[in-house]
């Protein structure tokens, strides 16, 4: 019998080892999070619901730009697929993104705040804070639109009781930023304890950012 080799393993198991890493990372629990990367004709995205420990590479699911998909029996994709399609075709610069709960992004995600520029360390996300966007269910049409807008001039959003979205040139570096903004929140948190921080003006912000270029981490790629 001759199967037909599965196209983009090497992409696929990256998406498991990622999600496992997340759980490792302590920045996602359970089935929650997913992920998705950029292909020649669409995405590949983490399918609902299946725990990342027990994750094959033929459970990831591949869908076209027009959201039509093909999956393995048993899987779909996972519920955020929308927010997955709708950045990665919007943003032609970014081919991961990554969804997760982590605590301290969603206990500010839940106050309904944004993260401020408390720490040089927001550049990172592109500007001055890491928005927050609006309340939405989970995985609708409206939950994308709201993070598109959120994520309009950064890279990374809370999304309002819900959790963070943080993307990139490659998976590596949007994992990498969603553990970022974590520490983020994480700090935000600890400031508000105290009192209110106070905050980096925006003329640093826009000088960190004239600045950044490839500060941050450095895995090898171009991207
Ligand atoms: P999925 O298992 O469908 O990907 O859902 C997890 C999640 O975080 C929904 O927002
Ligand atoms: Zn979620």
């Amino acid at each position: 019998m001759v199967t037909t080799p599965l196209p983009d393993i090497q992409v696929r198991q990256s998406i498991i080892d990622a999600c496992r890493e997340m759980s490792a990372l302590g920045i996602n629990q359970g089935t929650s999070g997913n992920i998705s990367v950029r292909t020649d004709d669409g995405i590949l995205v983490t399918p609902s619901g299946v725990p990342y420990d027990s994750m094959r590479p033929e459970d990831i699911v591949a869908m076209k730009w027009d959201g039509s998909w093909t999956a393995s029996p048993g899987n779909v994709p996972s519920t955020e697929w929308r927010f997955h399609l709708d950045i990665l075709r919007s943003k032609p610069e970014t081919s991961a993104v990554v969804h997760a709960h982590p605590i301290f992004c969603t206990v500010i995600a839940i106050m309904n705040r944004p993260i401020p520029a408390i720490h040089y360390m927001i550049a990172a996300a592109g500007g001055n804070d890491i928005p927050c966007a609006p309340y939405a269910q989970y995985g609708t049409e409206e939950l994308s639109r709201l993070a598109l807008i959120a994520l309009r001039h950064r890279r990374a959003c809370l999304l309002a009781h819900h959790g963070l979205i943080a993307i990139g040139p490659n998976l590596r570096k949007a994992l990498w930023l969603a553990v970022e903004v974590e520490v983020l929140a994480k700090q935000y948190h600890g400031c508000l304890q105290l009192g209110t921080p106070p905050l980096l003006p925006d003329d640093e912000i826009d000088s960190l950012l004239k600045r950044w270029g490839q500060y941050g981490l450095r895995d090898g790629s171009s991207a």
